[in-house]
């Protein structure tokens, strides 16, 4: 049995839909499909909030479009107008669920993290009902169920839950298995069972979600709870390529990657998969395929234990530009105990990520997302004692990555990449070497990006 990703950017439409319907019937059959919401609900059941916090009188017709937006796409979608009504009777009490919601939240006027979970997590069921209800019009043996029922089981933090991969596979080994056994003894299943994606409960109940593109994480959590034989993301990409295609035109699609180096390129940057999806399936052994449905037959990514050895080291350079770098300035960094731990902490404490950190003797730079540079700055300067001389804020500087298995015992990889960013005439403005086993890093001017990784790409892939 294989458990299939399904993304929100593949829910698209009548046409996108339509297409990935008929892939579902052509090769689904026997296995479970998790999806994200329909394309850019979770974003409108989200600005909904602010909205229904300022505006009480917006509610209605909010909660109008986003049902009006189902029922179109089914009238579409499912030809008998009595199918589509039994669909229909099953989405529109959720409907009428958000619309509380959003009034609940306008009457009180305050937003909790659990009920910002609930809300978002909406767009899920509604797909998942939808979708279903769609193919079982087609006469397949469909069904879903919600992963309150399966038992996804969290660590209970909203907004960033992590599953529980005991609790969740015993869970699903009485309520999943069973389902997806074949109706008709000694032959092979039939069964289509979608998943929503997304979110979990926690051991006291409550719906928490993963973190948005969340739907690849329950994807590799399901898989890994029912020892699925594959993890397929579907979406409508190759899979992992040498350099994003957009900056570098000669980039090419990498075939087999490891784990280890899926993750590197996933955490800097490479839209491909979420950066956790890796972790609940890599202890179970289970191999994660990017698989394009604009050309199901193509070859896509494989991501497994060892990927095989390419010609090069490096398969893949990536960037994010969403980095800022909060530098603060200490004497004798690395004797005085404590001290980063000390602002590390505080900064954790505010609730704020902390992506990387690089440390000399002098300074401890801190690499954060850029929505979160301005409160860390505040945060620190706030801290009593405080522990540093200065601080700095830098926003104007972009990560580059450069993955490949194998690089820290590589010989000349640093001195390479010295030499290619100079040719690019940039500048080195940090990097970091050593502590990924796959993985250099370094910072240069945002501005430098292109002709940085052009030139790289040539030197290296
Ligand atoms: N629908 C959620 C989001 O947009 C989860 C996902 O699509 O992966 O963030
Ligand atoms: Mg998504």
């Amino acid at each position: 049995m294989k458990t299939v990703k399904i993304g929100g950017g593949c829910l698209k439409g009548r046409e996108v839909i339509s297409s990935i319907v008929d892939l579902i019937v052509q090769r689904g059959r026997g296995n479970v499909f998790v999806l994200s919401a329909l394309y850019g609900i979770t974003d409108k059941l989200l600005t909904g909030i602010d909205k229904a916090l300022k505006d009480e009188d917006s509610i209605p017709a909010m909660v109008s479009r986003l049902k009006d937006e189902h029922h179109n796409l089914l009238n579409e979608l499912i030809l008998k107008e009595e199918d589509r009504k039994s669909v229909k009777d099953e989405l529109d009490p959720l409907f009428i669920k958000i619309e509380r919601y959003y009034f609940g939240i306008n009457f009180t006027r305050e937003l909790t993290p659990r009920m910002h979970d609930i809300i978002a997590s909406y767009g899920e069921r509604l797909s998942v009902i939808l979708m279903a209800g769609v193919l079982k019009s087609r006469g397949e043996n469909a069904s879903y169920i919600m992963p309150q029922d399966a038992g996804v089981i969290t660590d209970g933090r909203f907004g960033d839950a992590t599953a529980n991969m005991l609790l969740t596979a015993q869970n699903f080994e009485k309520n999943v298995l069973p389902i997806m056994k074949s109706d008709k003894e000694g032959q092979a299943s039939d069964k289509i069972l979608f998943f929503p994606g997304f979110f979990g409960i926690s051991e006291s109940g409550e719906i928490t979600t993963f973190g948005r593109g969340g739907s690849d994480y329950s994807a590799a959590v399901v898989a890994a709870a029912l020892k699925a034989d594959l993890l397929e993301i579907w979406k409508d990409t190759e899979g992992f390529m040498s350099a994003d295609p957009n900056v570098v035109p000669d980039a090419k699609l990498i075939p087999v990657l490891s784990y280890e180096e899926a993750s590197e390129l996933a955490y800097s940057g490479a839209n491909i998969l979420h950066p956790r999806t890796v972790e609940p399936v890599r202890k179970s052994g289970i191999n994660i395929a990017i698989k394009n449905t604009l050309n199901p037959d193509g070859e896509g990514s494989l991501i497994t234990e060892y990927a095989v050895k390419s010609d090069s080291v490096v398969k893949s350079l990536t960037y994010t530009k969403d980095i800022a770098i909060l530098k603060v300035y200490a004497s004798g960094v690395g004797v005085r105990q404590g001290i980063l731990a000390k602002i590390a902490g505080t900064i954790s404490e505010a609730g704020i990520n902390i992506k990387s950190v690089v440390t000399s003797q002098t300074c401890i730079s801190l690499l954060l997302s850029r929505k979160d540079i301005d409160r860390a700055h505040s945060v620190i300067t706030n801290m009593r004692p405080r522990l540093y001389r200065e601080s700095e804020q830098i926003t104007d500087n972009a990560l580059i990555s450069v993955v490949g298995d194998g690089l820290h015992n590589h010989r000349g990889i640093a001195a390479r990449c010295f030499t290619a960013v100079s040719e690019a005439d940039a500048n080195i403005e940090m990097i970091s070497y050593g502590p990924s086993r796959a993985a250099l890093y370094f910072l240069i001017k945002e501005k430098d990006i292109e002709k940085t990784l052009k030139v790289l790409h040539s030197y290296f892939v």
